[in-house]
C-alpha cells in the first residue's frame, strides 16, 4: 500500500484559507490530523483529491462550496426564543448542534447570532463556511493500514479515547 486508497488511516497536516485571504484553520506547528480515508470524514472534495497522494506529498486543492460545506441557503434561518433551548448552556454564534427530522435522523444547526435583549436565538442550517471556495494546502505525513476496530466504526478515534 502505497498510495492512499479507501480504508487508509492517513496523517495529514492542512491549512485552509478563504478566498478573502483568511485563514479559517490549520494544523501546522500543531497536531496533524489523522483520518480514516474512504468514509467521509472529510468534505468530499477534499478526500477525493487526496485519493492517490502518497507521504511526503505537499500539494494545493480548491474544493468549491458544492464539495466542500454546501453552497449557503438563504431559507435556512430561522429565529427561535431562547426557552428553545436549554438553559444552562452559553448559546453562543458558530454553535454547532444537532436536532432531528421527523424520521429521527440528524440535521446539523448553527447558532448564527443571539439577541440577548429580545432573548431569541436565530439558528441556521448553513454551516459556517457554506456557499465558501476552500483552499487548502495539503501535507501528507504518514498512511497506515486500518485496523479492524477503526473500519468498523468508521472512523479513528483520537488520543482521548471515544464515545460511543
Ligand atoms: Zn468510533
Amino acid at each position: 500500500m502505497s498510495t492512499i486508497v479507501k480504508n487508509s488511516v492517513v496523517s495529514i497536516h492542512y491549512k485552509l484559507t478563504l478566498d478573502d485571504g483568511s485563514i479559517a484553520d490549520s494544523s501546522f506547528g500543531g497536531d496533524a490530523l489523522v483520518y480514516l480515508h474512504g468514509h467521509g470524514n472529510l468534505v468530499p472534495g477534499l478526500e477525493r483529491q487526496l485519493a492517490g497522494k502518497k507521504p511526503g506529498e505537499k500539494f494545493e486543492a480548491a474544493v468549491p462550496p458544492a464539495e466542500g460545506y454546501g453552497e449557503y441557503d438563504p431559507q435556512g434561518e430561522q429565529t427561535l426564543p431562547r426557552t428553545a433551548f436549554p438553559p444552562d448552556v452559553d448559546i453562543q454564534p458558530g454553535m454547532g448542534f444537532h436536532s432531528e427530522d421527523d424520521k429521527g435522523n440528524p440535521i446539523p444547526l448553527w447558532v448564527k447570532a443571539v439577541d440577548a435583549q429580545k432573548k431569541q436565538v436565530t439558528i441556521t442550517t448553513n454551516h459556517p463556511l457554506a456557499g465558501q471556495r476552500l483552499n487548502f494546502s495539503i501535507e501528507v505525513v504518514s498512511m497506515r493500514a486500518a485496523t479492524k476496530e477503526e473500519l468498523s466504526h468508521g472512523h479513528v478515534h483520537g488520543p482521548g479515547g471515544h464515545h460511543h
